[in-house]
């Protein structure tokens, strides 16, 4: 599979497969849920961004439109 992810601390795309950032040696964080992460990553794909975007705007709407 061609997953990546941001490393957190350096911003470089480092693969899915591995546990931490080959650059600065960041762990890399998962979701809790393996199987969820995986089934995310094969149905996101390159819109991983996107996906991301959606769950900031969720947040605020959560944030902002509460009772
Ligand atoms: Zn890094």
């Amino acid at each position: 599979m061609s997953g990546l992810v941001e490393c957190p601390s350096c911003g470089r795309l480092v693969s899915r497969e591995a546990s931490a950032c080959p650059s600065c040696g960041q762990p890399i964080r998962r979701s809790g849920c393996r199987i969820l992460d995986e089934a995310l990553g094969a149905f996101l794909g390159c819109a991983g961004t996107l996906f991301s975007l959606l769950v900031i705007a969720f947040v605020i709407a959560f944030l902002f439109g509460g009772c």
